[in-house]
């Protein structure tokens, strides 16, 4: 996807803070934080989000919450916890249309709290 900001970040074409990267998914720091952790989980591959997920996407979607959780103790959050956020379209406030979790932490977080 040429018009993609996060194919782009994750072929480093757009400069990131990475926190993570293996073969199939590339975490960065949000460049603007709603909590104190803010990181964005992306798959190297282009998904325009949960609803378009098709059968040919079940292994990266799957290999996706290993990623988060990688992700998630390499910056700490392991052991207090974390928020996984999945905007999935307009309703919900996706603004990027590439599959992406966002991974929140560093506060105490009420629930519920839409
Ligand atoms: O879920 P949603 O699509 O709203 O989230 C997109 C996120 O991508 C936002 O939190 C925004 O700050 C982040 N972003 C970013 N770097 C960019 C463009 C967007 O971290 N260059």
């Amino acid at each position: 996807m040429e018009d993609c900001i996060f194919c782009k970040i994750t072929k480093g074409e757009i400069p990131s803070r990475k926190v993570y990267e293996d073969d199939n998914f590339y975490a960065f720091e949000d460049i603007a934080p709603v909590t104190p952790v803010h990181v964005l989980v992306v798959p190297k591959k282009h998904v325009r989000s949960i609803a378009a997920l098709t059968e040919a996407d079940t292994e990266v979607a799957g290999k996706m919450l290993t990623a988060i959780q990688k992700t998630a103790e390499k910056i700490g959050l392991a052991e207090d916890g974390y928020r996984v956020v999945f905007n999935t379209g307009e309703k919900a406030g996706q603004t990027v249309h590439h599959l992406h979790a966002h991974i929140l932490g560093g506060k105490e977080m009420a629930w519920p709290g839409v």
